[in-house]
């Protein structure tokens, strides 16, 4: 008789920045986690390219952008892939776990066949629920589940547990995964200088005593130059900035600066927001945000004190009476500003300016202004648009300044969570260098895709080529 045993795949994002994809299946029973597309820019066609939504699926799969799963897709998106077996026609018992809300790790989630249950955790769901109001969620027509955490969910034979730990976007978590032969931990997007260091904190020290065969961790910081062996564990956060710090330095800087402050911060990062909005406060600023940002802000973690940007663009959409409901409501009840107002005295304001809407500079007065970037789009000079926004800025004689820190862990601390946890084998994904990431104990797994895995006496082995 064949012998039982937990499968393991990767499907994607073993050596990108996201895209993670990884099913754990035993028998009838298989969970897939995460579901987001691996962020390149640069690969990118421009927006003159229509993405065709009506043959999504089919597309992206043929592009490589999300993998061939068997029984994921339904048969209708599915289109002539006739190799791919459509959710209808597959009999297990599957679900997609989601351990956070950024693109990476969403961005393909509602290409799932409405059959198939994705669940986020309760915190993720209520701040997508508001991203998708206003007309920002991902593609896709389906409803999600939430998971609440620390309580089991059961995918027919296997266990999961979503363990709540800090990153730089409300309801991250981590998932402890456990079949009847295998225990996994799947860290999601981590980091120790966050707000809420005790999370990743309990997070790990939770993973050490559910003793995990495996721990499937993200190496986002590891840097291609440095050698494992030349950083040391360690959970100090020396010559990192911390959330903290960062308001510090917001305050600081708003309080220094002779003119506009303009701020492109993290779309998603609310916490972030709301520490501007009181580092504005703080220097005697008042903070303007765009009506997207302010909706999400108020609805999710009510930071008080701001008005709203009204653009001419909007003030047009008003007259027509072309505004959303959530538009009107907030409208109704913050004041607003528009570049007029903050003509007259620039140096009493902070505006909050997203990348897509930089051309509303062209109506400032930008006088000894400044721009401060805290870790939104355009993130680094591998997108192409980075360097056009400097362009921009200078031309428009605009100061550039960096104020913010990374959503994940850093190489030390990276290492110091997996001597915590102490798994039996470590698998680095999320990295562009995952080799550069290994414990102490040197049991570091690189897997490759294409392949099922079993795990047998500590080790992880191979069982066949597709
Ligand atoms: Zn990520
Ligand atoms: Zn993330």
């Amino acid at each position: 008789m064949k012998e039982i045993t937990t499968k393991i795949r990767f499907w994607n994002g073993l050596k990108t920045i996201g895209g993670t994809i990884v099913s754990v299946e035993y028998e009838n029973s298989r969970v897939i986690f995460d579901f987001g597309l691996s962020y390149n820019p640069a690969e990118e066609f421009s927006a003159i390219v229509k993405t065709r939504y009506h043959a999504m699926v089919e597309d992206y799969i043929n592009l490589n952008k999300i993998p061939p799963i068997d029984g994921l897709y339904s048969r209708k998106d599915l289109r002539n892939l006739s190799n791919v077996i459509s959710a209808e026609e597959d009999e297990r018992n599957t679900a997609v776990l989601i351990s956070h809300l950024h693109l990476d790790h969403i961005g393909a989630m509602g290409l799932v066949s409405p059959k198939i249950p994705v669940y986020l955790t309760e915190d993720s769901l209520r701040l997508y629920e508001a991203v998708e109001e206003i007309g920002e969620g991902v593609f896709g027509d389906r409803s999600y589940s939430p998971i609440r955490y620390e309580s089991v969910l059961n995918v027919g034979e296997i266990k999961i547990i979503a363990v709540q730990l800090d990153h730089d976007i409300l309801g991250a978590c981590g998932f402890f995964i456990e079949t009847p032969d295998v225990k996994i931990v799947y860290s999601g997007d981590l980091r120790l200088h966050g707000k809420h260091p005790e999370l990743t904190m309990d997070f790990v020290s939770k993973a050490n005593k559910f003793k995990p065969d495996l721990l499937l961790m993200e190496g986002t910081m590891i840097n291609g130059e440095r050698d494992s062996k030349d950083t040391k564990p360690s959970n100090e956060l020396v010559g990192i900035n911390t959330e903290l710090q960062v308001k510090e330095m917001l305050i600081n800087k708003f309080e220094k600066a002779k003119g506009l402050i303009l701020v492109n911060a993290s779309e998603r990062n609310l916490e972030r927001i709301h520490d501007i909005v009181e580092a504005a406060e703080a220097a005697g600023r008042e903070i303007v945000l765009e009506p997207a940002m302010a909706y999400l802000t108020s609805r999710i973690i009510d930071s008080g004190n701001f008005m709203i940007y009204k653009s001419e663009e909007l003030e047009a959409e008003l007259l027509k009476g072309k505004v959303a409901g959530w538009m009107s409501e907030l409208l109704d009840v913050y004041d607003v500003v528009s570049y007029k107002d903050i003509n007259l005295n620039p140096k009493k304001y902070v505006m909050q300016n997203s990348f897509g809407n930089l051309m509303e500079l062209l109506d400032l007065n930008l006088k000894k202004s400044v721009y401060i970037h805290s870790n939104a789009i355009p993130l680094g000079a591998y997108d192409p648009d980075f360097q056009k926004l400097q362009e921009f800025l200078r031309k428009l004689k605009i100061d550039y300044e960096y104020i913010g820190t990374p959503g994940h862990a850093f190489h030390s601390n990276l290492k110091y969570i997996i001597d915590e946890i102490q798994p039996d084998i470590l698998v680095p994904l999320h990295s562009f260098y995952p080799e550069k990431l290994y414990p102490e104990s040197k049991l570091q797994f690189l897997p490759h895709y294409g392949v099922e895995y079993i795990v047998k006496d500590k080790k992880i082995i191979k069982l066949k080529v597709k």
